[in-house]
């Protein structure tokens, strides 16, 4: 039996490289990485889509040379459809995907510490909580608070609404008469988690909101008091600092003060928009835009993104949450075989706080890159992304395209309105434009009808070049748009 195991030792011990093929495989990977990196100033931030049938199937194969896979990655994958890594990516909300991130995760990967309970890994643990209630520190929490660091927003959103339902002991029977206020502009998320977190029965009350798409403190008391009156039972409201669409940020003490009249659940998504609380600008009317986030204390949870404010490669999103007995009552569970684990908890773990148990160590992402250079650089490139905004706002304006409401943030919406025809095909005809040069990528909206094109600034690496060269587009596409249509209507 020994021979036996020996002959199955050496067959596998491809993986486990030694120090010199570990070397060799990181320089082909690192090399390829760096000139990903190197081009990414003048390559395309979006290619159409190609048909990947027939490609990149079979992944049991081994091509058996990183030359061969890399060429595959870069066929198949790189240059098709989006480049999120590219400061050209001005759609849909960016983040980027800072190099120390990467790193971070590097190094995750290599040690493969154990983020799931403190037992197993200490550090890894401390470090996730200590990055949590450095968010909850910025948005005024309380001590003892905390929450979780998820793979993303719409994750966060969803531990926050389980933890809501169970700090208010509603039960299935109950969940009929549940109302949940909210408006149309919240991530579609927000949606999916009420409906995964059983609460598909409860009233979803969409509230008016006001010219610049925020909701109207004195619709959501009317319609509060009316849902009482009809005996149902107000549960939760959810504002948004930083709506998808437009960058909308909600009037964040108002609701704060409502909810605690009303001693409803008072959540936040302010997965786009969190961060730009490190802000230090001022508005069009010289109030501080710190100032937005004015109650922000007041909510019970808080969805934050960091993959999206802190320019982190895709996959970390947190929820802060000040009652954290319910955050754990919603989650933990004890086994058998994990008796051992429960040995002197000096922090809570993350497996008791969220639905993972093994879990990537994805704070290392975070903590490396705020270890190595602080807040600073991020809060000046949160501030360049808003004055790119407001700088593209002013432009396209005077360009004579129709913009949306000032930007709030770092988020406008614009369209053109032509003498005659239809506006919303005309606009996708300029979109479409834009998106087949594809040196920058933009996304579009629809609202109540009416087609938008949207510009959303947050990748660490869109800098007034790549804006300069949208508007540019964005002009070339109209005069092109323009033409055709004239020669087509003779
Ligand atoms: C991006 C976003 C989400 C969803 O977050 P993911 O990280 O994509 O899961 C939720 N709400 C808002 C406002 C967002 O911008």
């Amino acid at each position: 039996m020994r021979d036996q195991i020996l002959a199955l030792q050496q067959k596998g011990s491809i993986l486990n490289p030694d120090a010199a093929q570990r070397h060799n495989d990181r320089q082909a990977v690192i090399e390829f990485a760096e000139q990903f990196i190197e081009r990414l100033t003048s390559n395309k931030a979006f290619v159409r889509p190609k048909s990947l049938k027939g490609k990149l199937e079979h992944p049991e194969n081994p091509l058996g040379q990183w030359a061969l896979i890399l060429d595959e990655l870069e066929h198949h994958m790189i240059t098709n459809g989006l480049n999120p890594a590219s400061g050209g990516h001005l759609g849909y909300i960016p983040g980027g995907g800072i190099h120390s991130c990467a790193l971070g995760d590097y190094l995750a990967a290599v040690t493969n510490q154990y983020a799931g309970i403190g037992f197993g890994g200490p550090g890894a643990v401390k470090i996730e909580n200590e990055l949590i209630r450095w968010m909850c520190r910025l948005m005024g929490y309380p001590e003892g608070s905390l929450g979780n660091l998820a793979s993303g927003g719409s994750t966060a959103n969803l531990i926050a609404f389980v933890t809501a339902r169970e700090a208010r002991g509603i039960r299935s029977d109950q969940y009929s008469q549940q109302c949940i206020y909210l408006t149309r502009q919240v991530h579609h998320c927000i949606h999916k988690a009420i409906r995964i977190c059983g609460l598909t029965d409860a009233h979803t009350r969409f509230v008016d909101t006001d010219e610049r798409f925020r909701m109207k403190p004195e619709a959501l008391v009317h319609q509060i008091e009316q849902d009482l009156r009809d005996g149902l039972q107000p549960f939760m409201i959810i504002g948004s600092i930083g709506t998808t669409d437009t960058g909308a940020v909600d009037p964040v003490r108002s609701l704060g003060e409502i909810a605690a009249r009303y001693k409803l659940w008072y959540h936040i998504d302010a997965a786009y928009g969190g961060f730009f609380i490190l802000s230090s600008l001022m508005d069009r009317e010289g109030v501080p835009v710190r100032e937005l986030f004015q109650g922000v204390e007041m909510s019970d949870s808080l969805a934050i993104d960091p993959h999206k404010g802190m320019f982190l490669a895709y996959g970390l999103g947190a929820i802060l949450i000040k009652d954290v007995a319910s955050q754990y009552k919603a989650h933990y569970y004890r086994a058998a075989y994990m008796q051992d684990s429960l040995a002197s908890q000096e922090e809570l773990s993350p497996a008791d706080l969220s639905a993972e148990l093994t879990k990537h160590f994805r704070g290392l992402r975070l903590w490396l890159p705020m270890r190595m250079y602080g807040v600073e650089p991020f809060a000046a490139l949160l501030d360049e992304k808003i004055l790119l905004c407001r700088y593209f706002y002013e432009r396209i304006g005077a360009a004579g395209f129709t913009t949306g409401p000032y930007p709030e943030l770092s988020v406008c919406i614009y369209r053109y309105v032509p003498e005659r025809g239809d506006a919303n095909a005309f606009n996708e005809k300029v979109y479409e434009k834009v998106i087949d040069n594809g040196r920058i990528f933009i996304s579009t909206t629809n609202i109540d009808g009416v087609y938008w094109m949207r510009l959303a600034v947050l990748s660490f690496r869109t800098h007034l070049e790549e804006i300069d060269i949208l508007l540019e587009n964005l002009t070339d596409a109209l005069r092109q748009t323009r033409t055709e249509l004239s020669v087509a209507g003779g």
